[in-house]
């Protein structure tokens, strides 16, 4: 392989953009990469137990996006609306609800963090500039100097390329790629869940409390409400933080679910007006589409933790 990397190496400085690598060379797999390597090779990472978890390279902002953005609104949901209108709510059905939806949306966090999302480790093979796709998807990366498969894109934040390469989420540190495609819009899903629920149990309390402000009972209920929201400020603002993390986790969960029901990756999608680029190429019809993204088994991590199953 050396010499054949030599020569290509040769050919390529000698050549002009049409040069067309050995066949070989288009059939090398993907070479497996001791932990420890990977550390030294893209410094963002952090590997936990002896590397057996690897963290998104992302993973102080992810902590602190985590505790402001979720855990953050939450106990203030908790404080502010459950335990003082606990005379319109059932308070331990409504703990048990936050604890339930607050720990999933916790677990999914930390699994998206810790999961490779199925990053390619580059080659030590001298580069050679390539631009054209193989009939097989595989296009070449100039920067990991590897033919990564169809649907792999390189990841600048990430500096790496990743399988089925989605985006990369700076709210988790990580990227969205195979490996943790599914943990992620389970994330959303639970996040538009929460929003949801958090949303309704305020309106339900303004409702409930609207008629004690309401000094005159003539005052229509929509009236009452208003001057309820006037009174109780607080709830309105986590009303509206609710509301907005609705909109928002929700149009992303709904999109997410139609990009599985099409196949297509986030990355894809937004190539979808590119005239060089067939968006539905990877298409096969909504059972099958969701059976592959759902069902199939992910690829193994390249990222080994001994180098006693090195290059297995
Ligand atoms: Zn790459
Ligand atoms: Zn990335």
């Amino acid at each position: 392989m050396e010499a054949l990397s030599e020569n290509l190496f040769l050919n390529g400085e000698d050549s002009d953009e049409a040069y067309v690598p050995p066949e070989a060379c288009k059939d090398w797999p993907i070479q497996d990469c001791h932990f420890s390597d990977w550390q030294k090779q893209y410094h963002g990472n952090w590997f936990l137990c002896y590397g057996r978890v690897m963290c998104g390279q992302g993973w102080p902002i992810a902590v602190q996006a985590m505790i402001f953005l979720l855990m953050l609104p939450t106990f203030m949901f908790y404080v502010l609306v459950i335990l003082p209108y606990s005379e319109y709510l059932d308070v331990w059905k409504h703990t048990a609800l936050t604890l339930v939806g607050s720990g999933s949306v916790l677990f999914f966090i930390v699994l998206i963090m810790l999961t490779d999302p199925g990053y390619l480790p580059s080659s030590d093979a001298p580069s050679y500039n390539v631009r054209y796709e193989l009939s097989n998807g595989k296009t070449y990366c100039e920067t990991c100097k590897i033919w990564k498969p169809a649907r792999a894109s390189h990841c600048v934040i990430c500096n790496a390329c990743v399988r089925n390469f989605d985006h990369h989420c700076p709210f988790v540190g990580n990227c969205i790629g195979e490996r943790n495609y599914m943990y992620y819009v389970s994330l959303l899903w639970f996040v538009t869940l929460g929003s949801a629920y958090e949303l309704t149990t305020i309106v339900f309390v303004l409702l409930e409390v609207a008629p004690m402000v309401s000094a005159n009972r003539q005052r229509t209920l929509y009236v009452a409400f208003v001057l309820s929201i006037r009174n109780n400020p607080c709830l309105f603002f986590l009303a509206l933080i609710s509301g907005v993390f609705l909109f928002t986790y929700g149009h992303h969960f709904f999109m997410h679910l139609y990009l599985i029901v099409n196949n297509q990756t986030y990355k894809e999608y937004i190539r979808r007006n590119d005239l060089d680029f067939d968006a539905k190429r990877y298409d096969r019809g909504c059972y099958v589409n969701v059976y592959e993204r759902v069902c199939l088994p992910v690829h193994q991590s390249h990222i080994l933790v001994s180098q006693s199953n090195h290059n297995r």
